[in-house]
């Protein structure tokens, strides 16, 4: 069983323009605070960030922002976060999220979101973290994304090692479930090696 102490949220620095994304970002928030969750994100003030950041606060919540400075001085940074982190650039920021998280979730959003996402379960793919990543399927939102890992598993770019860190669920409570019982199997470096060098059949 994984401890949740610390969960690292990686969502849209913009709204949406449908309400139920941002009704399950702040039942996310909610789940937090119930559960003694602290909450870490980008540290920005705008779209589903924000919004979940703001539930936290009105619930009494605790949520800590790592920013890069270029970002901070646009004065995106939300204000009222129980502690700022301002690290030198997105490269930096990333290092610290990776550290303090006990768990990764993402929901929807743009590029910047995917990035995160990625770059945690790539990091979990060559072992530098064991730690669970979660999606929050809302809305079906990443269905195509996820008919996308389907065919690279398909065309064996993805193995069935890789594919299973990601833990899917389209709600709050059954994603933290899964997360906690998360528990990383199979990684070898010759799996891995035969994987890559598997000859066309
Ligand atoms: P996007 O999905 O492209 O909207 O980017 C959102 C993700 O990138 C968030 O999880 C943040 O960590 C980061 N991000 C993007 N814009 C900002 C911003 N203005 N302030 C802080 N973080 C941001």
């Amino acid at each position: 069983m994984n401890n949740l102490n610390n969960v690292a949220v990686f969502c849209g620095s913009s709204r949406g323009r449908k309400q139920i994304y941002i009704d399950q970002a702040i039942e996310l928030a909610r789940y937090f605070v119930k559960n003694d969750i602290t909450m870490i994100n980008g540290g920005g003030s705008i779209g589903l960030m924000g919004i979940m950041t703001d539930e936290m606060i009105a619930l009494g919540g605790k949520s800590i922002g790592v920013i890069p400075l270029h970002l901070k001085d646009l004065e995106v940074a939300h204000s009222d976060m129980d502690e700022m982190i301002v690290t030198h650039d997105m490269a930096g920021r990333m290092k610290v999220i990776v550290e303090m998280a006990d768990a990764f979730v993402s929901l929807p959003g743009g590029f910047g979101t995917l990035d995160e996402l990625f770059e945690v379960l790539t990091l979990s793919q060559l072992n530098i973290h064991n730690k669970p990543v979660g999606l929050l399927n809302i809305n079906g939102f990443f269905d195509p994304l996820l008919a996308m890992l389907d065919k690279m598993r398909a065309e064996g770019y993805l193995s069935e090692f890789s594919s299973d860190l990601l833990l899917v669920d389209n709600e709050v409570e059954g994603l933290c479930k899964k997360m906690k019982k998360f528990e990383k199997s199979g990684f070898s470096v010759q799996k891995i090696i035969d994987q890559k060098t598997e000859k066309i059949g």
